[in-house]
């Protein structure tokens, strides 16, 4: 079956588009476009917007707009994003990187959507044309979302505040076993005073580990402050099993990076 492509200058006629069945929104296409190749005949019709406010980034006053169509390759290069630019990398091969958009990576399910794992540690908000909603309902209510989402925002963290890990078996850009974001900030005696960290892999899509930031508020990152942290780690997870690995090995494997990022 041959597939349409629909391409419309506003994200309003868009929207009006892809009401109509058979429909899905394409932005880099590595999975949908992929998934049609595959033989998914779900989808008769693709639709795009080239609405220019799908593809800007702005930085102001450490406050980060980034539209849905950016690609991991322009965060990766952007001056003012070096603090997420590790992140951005850690999203497949240099082909995928520029392709792969950051409203995809909000769909994507484990073991992919490394990056909005990161914008949930980032506390991020997700704009649609009916408005924003942060990145955790989002995330929550995904499955039943067809509104085009036209843009991420977020506070930049201070450099040393944000910590992320990815950890994968192919390298350098194998999939992951599990991926981790943290948001730490610290008070002038050391101890943590505020803590959001998300993980990937642990369940369909990426999760707060709220147990572990719990346990963190108030102690020092050092092996003794950080058990606590670790023991509550996996409450909540429910690990995906995938030829990468299975549930149980990435629930073992947990604490053990989650301790590593920890204690960088
Ligand atoms: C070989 C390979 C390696 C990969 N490695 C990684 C990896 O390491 N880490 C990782 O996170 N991901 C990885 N991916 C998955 C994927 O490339 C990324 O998650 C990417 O960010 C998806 O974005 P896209 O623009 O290509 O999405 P698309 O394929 O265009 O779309 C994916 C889904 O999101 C929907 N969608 C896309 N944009 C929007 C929007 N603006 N509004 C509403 N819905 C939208 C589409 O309708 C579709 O349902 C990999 C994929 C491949 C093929």
């Amino acid at each position: 079956m041959a597939l349409a492509l629909q391409t419309f200058s506003t994200v309003r006629d868009a929207n009006a588009a892809l009401k109509a069945p058979g429909t899905r929104y394409l932005g880099g296409g590595t999975l949908v476009v992929r998934a049609a190749n595959e033989g998914d005949i779900s989808v008769s019709d693709l639709v795009r917007s080239t609405d220019p406010t799908l593809s800007g980034i702005t930085v102001a006053g450490g406050n980060v707009r980034i539209g849905a169509s950016v690609t991991m390759a322009a965060i990766a290069r952007h001056p003012e994003l070096a603090a997420l630019s590790k992140a951005a990398r850690a999203v497949g091969g240099p082909a995928i990187r520029n392709m792969a958009t950051v409203g995809g990576n909000l769909f994507a399910p484990a073991p992919y959507g490394d990056f909005a794992m990161v914008l949930l540690a980032l506390d991020a908000t997700v704009g649609t044309d009916d408005g924003e909603l942060p990145v955790e309902d989002f995330l929550a209510k995904r499955d039943g979302s067809r509104a085009i989402v036209t843009s991420v925002a977020f506070t930049l963290p201070k450099a040393e505040d944000f910590r992320f890990l990815k950890v994968s078996r192919v390298k350098p850009k194998g999939v992951s076993v599990l991926s981790i974001a943290a948001v730490l900030e610290q008070a002038r005696d050391g101890t943590v005073s505020s803590a959001r960290i998300a993980l990937g892999c642990m369940a369909d899509r990426p999760m707060r580990a709220r147990a572990a930031e719990k346990a963190l508020i108030g102690s020092r990152l050092d092996q003794d402050g950080i058990a606590a942290a670790l023991a509550a780690a996996g409450e909540g997870t429910s690990p995906i099993t995938d030829p990468i690995a299975s549930a149980w090995y990435r629930a073992e494997v947990l604490p053990v990076h989650l301790g590593r990022l920890l204690l960088t």
